[in-house]
């Protein structure tokens, strides 16, 4: 599913790989039925299915152009992919069409940014050739990265240590690197000449989030600083993934302030439709105000 919108002079995408009722609440350690309960007016029917108790979670990747710059955020799970989580197992969709009608078929990329290494934010980095061999998906692009999240899983593969992402590292990012297509992300400022770093570690080492500033208007790429709105109504909640739980928790709150004071559209990776939306105050604390496409 292709979404586009404008901010400034920048035509933005949604592409959708798959969204559903996926994720059992207890996927937040600190869940209480009764809190999700008290949020039931604006979490049903799109973030929340009471039938099953489940969230909803959306795997999307954002396309940002002007011109001729064609860059791809966070993109997804890719086809084909051994994993261990089913639902990102062996995947055959057509995102490679959504994208070409986006305006982003492979050859038209120019930047591949991630905010992370997890395996649904870098699947579409490659695709299998016919040997069988993974390959860059869009040969012409830059491929940009946060080098302390690539240092900590090359280091943990080194030393041995299982981690949980099914392979993605060596299927999904290795061969962009041994293809010297990658700039690391170190101290820049700014990357892709529009998107403002930041670094906003917890979720995983390294993690970042981008800002896209124009004509007046801000939009902040968050990745995975959270996985769901119900952490916009309660910000302490970390996902059970969250790898530096107290860090997590404190750039989570810095975070939702900045955005709350900025007015900035909030485009995370995994919020059920609209998929994006803004923070706004209340009393107490913090609610999603769903955007509008
Ligand atoms: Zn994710």
């Amino acid at each position: 599913m292709l979404r586009t919108r404008q901010l400034g002079e920048y035509r933005i995408s949604s592409l959708v790989e798959f969204y559903g009722p996926t994720h059992a609440p207890t996927v937040y350690p600190d869940y209480k039925p009764e809190l999700v309960e008290a949020q039931r007016d604006w979490l049903v029917p799109n973030h929340w299915n009471p039938v099953m108790n489940k969230f909803v979670i959306t795997i999307q990747m954002w396309i940002v152009q002007f011109g001729s710059q064609v860059i791809l955020i966070d993109p997804g799970i890719g086809n084909v992919k051994k994993r261990s989580t089913p639902r990102q197992n062996m995947l055959n969709n057509i995102i490679l069409v959504w994208l070409e009608a986006a305006g982003a078929s492979p050859e038209k990329v120019t930047q591949v940014v991630m905010t992370h290494l997890h395996s649904d934010h870098v699947g579409w980095n490659t695709v299998l050739d016919e040997d069988g061999k993974w390959v860059p998906t869009f040969p012409n692009a830059r491929y940009l990265l946060p080098k302390e999240n690539y240092d900590f899983w090359k280091d943990s593969y080194a030393r041995g240590i299982p981690v949980p992402d099914g392979g993605a590292f060596f299927d999904s990012v290795e061969p962009v690197v041994e293809a010297g297509l990658v700039d690391f992300i170190t101290t820049q400022k700014e990357i892709a000449g529009c998107l403002e770093v930041e670094p906003l570690t917890g979720h995983t080492p390294g993690h970042m989030a981008f800002h896209l500033h124009s004509q007046g208007e801000e939009g902040v790429f968050g990745g995975d600083v959270m996985h769901h709105p119900i952490q916009i109504a309660y910000p302490s909640w970390n996902i059970a993934f969250d790898m530096l739980p107290d860090v997590a928790r404190k750039n989570r709150a810095t975070f939702l302030a900045n955005t709350a004071r900025s007015g900035a559209l909030f485009m995370p990776c995994h919020f059920a439709p609209p998929f994006c939306g803004y923070i706004r105050e209340q009393a107490g604390g913090y609610k999603f105000e769903p955007a509008e496409w």
